[in-house]
């Protein structure tokens, strides 16, 4: 079949969300993006507009040009980018939107998808049965059986374009499931998720994330998602989260239509406005006596071009949070807007497996707490499982309270061979001494006092925690708020050890590696510490260099001598398993591609430290694993590891 000449690379992650780029045709398209609605018969703002206001791409109603004389002639001798006079990325619809209103389109799917192509789109779309919400489940099976079919017959057409396969399924998540898993198998370019407007006009934003995810999950990570009609931005950061990396809005002109001037978490009514709370070109350029003194069309359009550009800005923050690692956090600012968001965060928990496996395990921003819903992210769960690695064998457990971090200074102790020390975090639950310094537990912001939801977390955390020693001590102050068992004590003067190297470096490995990992690399190792006094760099015994403690984020990075004690443990864990075409260029010290990824750990994740070995596992390099283990296996184009030592 012809595949038409295209790429799409993912250059950020958070959460289930990445930012990318979709080349098509010498265009780009930066992801996440907003494509505005044109309506080829009446444009509000025009193509050449919305390209000087920062938009890459539009899409525009192939059904409406071809059903136009005049324009479908036009298009076919000029092609669609003259036609609209729009240089960027051009997505057409063909139809489904006036199927879904009228039950009836004029044209087969082959003719529609013939027209598009003919005039040179970039990315057209299959003419798919969409299915309001709370249909007859019958009806909604029926719907997707012939989407189904539609979306077979639209897979084996010839183009140049791009193509881009609709999930449907009304509102019932097996179904939507099914159809994204048959749908993802069939080679389309583009994904998209669809019949999920009505939810979002009636604010039934749970409901569409628990639709959402089963289908976004089925679609797997090397094509862009699409999801149809998502066009208010306080609603970007959610879809983004949950792995949507295209949208499109035709609320910037409906809205304007209609008097309602969009903010990224409401929308507001023109009228109710005493004053501007944006400063976008309208809204520094006129005041809200000079909008409502315009006659109707120019107000329009220039309530529509602010509608426009918070969006843009909005998608320009997703990008910026994604990059950083900051997505959870707006999402949760977000979600405060409207009870109906926070519910949808909410449902939002109930996937964070999926999510988690995903999720980089180190980022450049800190860990902010913005409530009881940041509880609930995987990077909390994510830690206490990791605790479960640590080697333990009969030590007793301290706890303290929080103090300033770094905590083994604010209380100059560090764990010994007899006693575990913690400190009861409100955020992570427990955070021993030995890892503190990883990655978010000494990079996050908390409250000065916890509040409820939080001394709730804290004390299922010790009581898990501290259901694993036979001797607990605890600290009075803690004994009294979180009612924990223990043997109370008042000063901690009577845990202070000499510090220990080893045990530190230990527990450390096992909590980023897994378990046994510190048994296997540090198993008679020497440590050397900074002027502030903390652990840099770790030796073995010969005085050959092992690894080295990121001050950042407290992650060991391995040197090839450290890599070779972890390869002891058992396969696969740590490692990523190349194609022997690559081994040459990995041994050099190059990066590894994934399409020359051929096993991995299902545990490796963005930012995972990993051992590169071939089909023999024989070690090749270390390096910084830049996708999660699912993503690797997927992706036929980018970089899988960036490698650090090379293994001549
Ligand atoms: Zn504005």
């Amino acid at each position: 079949m012809h595949q038409p000449v295209h790429m799409f690379e993912i250059t950020g992650r958070d959460a289930a969300g990445r930012c990318g780029v979709l080349s098509i045709n010498g265009r780009r398209l930066e992801t996440p993006a907003i494509l505005p609605v044109v309506n080829p018969k009446k444009m509000l703002i025009t193509p050449r507009e919305l390209a000087e206001m920062g938009f890459q791409g539009i899409i525009t109603n192939s059904y409406i040009i071809y059903r136009d004389e005049g324009l479908r002639e036009e298009a076919l001798a000029k092609g669609i980018h003259a036609l609209l006079d729009f240089d960027g990325v051009i997505m057409t619809d063909s139809g489904s939107f006036q199927l879904f209103r009228y039950r009836r389109v004029e044209v087969s799917q082959r003719e529609i998808l013939e027209f598009q192509d003919r005039i040179g789109v970039d990315i057209g779309v299959m003419l798919d049965i969409p299915t309001p919400p709370d249909v007859p489940a019958s009806a909604a099976e029926r719907d997707a059986g012939e989407t189904l079919l539609r979306a077979e017959e639209a897979a084996e057409f010839e183009r140049r374009m791009l193509l881009t396969g609709t999930v449907q399924g009304s509102t019932y998540p097996e179904l939507r499931r099914r159809l994204a898993s048959r749908i993802s198998e069939l080679g389309f370019e583009v994904h998209a998720i669809g019949g999920v407007v009505p939810l979002m006009e009636d604010y039934r934003f749970a409901e569409l994330v628990r639709l959402v995810m089963p289908a976004r999950q089925c679609l797997g990570h090397a094509k862009p998602v699409h999801l149809f009609g998502a066009g208010h931005p306080m609603l970007f950061s959610l879809a983004v989260l949950m792995g949507c990396d295209m949208f499109d809005s035709a609320a910037y002109a409906l809205y304007a239509r209609d008097g309602r001037y969009i903010t990224p978490s409401g929308t507001l009514r023109l009228e109710e406005l005493r004053e501007l709370p944006c400063s976008c070109r309208v809204c520094s350029e006129h005041t809200i006596a000079e909008l409502r003194s315009l006659d109707a069309e120019e107000r329009e359009k220039l309530l529509a071009e602010h509608n426009l550009l918070v969006s843009l800005e909005e998608v320009r923050r997703v990008r910026q949070a994604v990059h950083e690692g900051s997505l959870w956090e707006l999402v949760e600012r977000r979600a405060r807007a409207h009870p109906r968001l926070l519910e949808a965060l909410h449902a939002l928990h109930a996937h964070s497996d999926y999510i988690e496996a995903l999720e980089p395990v180190t980022k450049p921003r800190a860990f902010f707490y913005t409530g009881a819903e940041s509880l609930l992210r995987p990077a909390v769960r994510r830690h206490l499982e990791r605790l479960g690695n640590i080697e333990l064998r009969g030590r007793e457990l301290v706890l303290l309270q929080e103090a300033e971090k770094p905590f083994s200074r604010s209380y100059r102790l560090s764990s010994s061979r007899r006693y575990h020390i913690c400190v009861v975090s409100q955020v992570f639950g427990i955070i021993p001494l030995e890892v503190e310094e990883s990655y978010p537990l000494m990079q996050h912001e908390g409250l000065e006092v916890p509040e409820e939801a939080q001394l709730r977390h804290m004390r299922r955390a010790v009581d898990e925690y501290a259901a694993g020693f036979e001797r607990v001590h605890v600290h009075t102050s803690l004994a009294e708020v979180l009612n924990v068992e223990g043997e109370v004590f008042e000063s901690h003067g009577e845990f202070r050890a000499d510090p220990d190297p080893e045990l530190k470096l230990r527990a450390l490995a096992d909590y980023q590696f897994g378990r046994g990992a510190g048994r296997m690399l540090f198993s008679s190792a020497r440590a050397e510490y900074s002027r502030q006094g903390m652990l840099r760099r770790a030796y073995s015994d010969e005085g050959e260099l092992l690894a080295t403690l990121r001050p950042e984020d407290g992650v060991l990075v391995l040197t090839i001598a450290g890599a070779r004690r972890l390869l002891r443990l058992p396969p696969p864990m740590c490692r990523v398993v190349v194609d022997e075409e690559a081994e040459r260029f990995v041994r050099e010290g190059r990066s590894v591609y994934a399409r020359f990824v051929k096993a991995c750990d299902p545990a490796v994740r963005p930012g995972s430290e990993v051992l590169v070995v071939n089909g023999e596992d024989e070690l090749l390099a270390t390096g910084r694993a830049v996708l999660s283990a699912q993503e690797m296996l997927e992706l036929g184009c980018g970089v899988a590891v960036k490698t650090r030592h090379g293994c001549r």
